[in-house]
């Protein structure tokens, strides 16, 4: 019996220290979370707040209207990278998605001209921006969101000729 008495204590001594110990950090961690959850409500609230539209890091204005598209760089979570490119919407058939035309010039060394080419890109079409056939728009990169589609629109410069 003594023993187990003596024992109780040492357990519940140890426990005591283990509580000790794990209070401290778990207070420790409980402030922290405090600050950063100050900091953080502001982009929490942006993403809340209807027709708020994310800081994507470019100059560009955001769209007039919200949407709930995950894959947009304005009202989704997509970032936006690399290139960026001009282009005029040829097509938009599929669901968000488009295909954008890109004419430029090549200069060919052997005939010291220049020839004109065409590219093509599947460009993610988020509903906000709303491309129509013959708008001009801005392309940027994205992570690639599809088997074609690496990049997203991120501004309708309208229909200007
Ligand atoms: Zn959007």
């Amino acid at each position: 019996m003594a023993k187990e008495r003596g024992g109780e204590p040492k357990d519940i001594a140890s426990l005591g220290e283990v509580l000790a110990v794990s209070k401290p950090k778990a207070a420790s961690k409980t402030p922290s979370p405090g600050p950063s959850a100050q900091a953080n409500p502001a982009p929490a609230a942006r993403a809340g707040r209807a027709g708020h539209a994310r800081d994507i890091g470019i100059d560009v204005p955001a769209p007039k209207r919200a949407c709930e598209d995950p894959h947009c760089p304005f009202h989704g979570t997509l970032p936006v990278r690399g290139q960026t490119f001009e282009g005029t919407v040829v097509s938009t058939r599929m669901q968000r998605t488009a295909v954008i035309e890109r004419k430029y010039l090549r200069y060919v060394q052997k005939f010291e001209r220049y020839e004109k080419r065409t590219k093509r890109f599947n460009v993610h079409s988020p509903p906000c921006l709303d491309l129509k056939a013959g708008d001009r728009v801005m392309l940027m990169e994205c992570r690639p969101i599809s088997k074609t589609v690496s990049f997203v629109a991120i501004q309708n410069r309208g229909t200007a000729a």
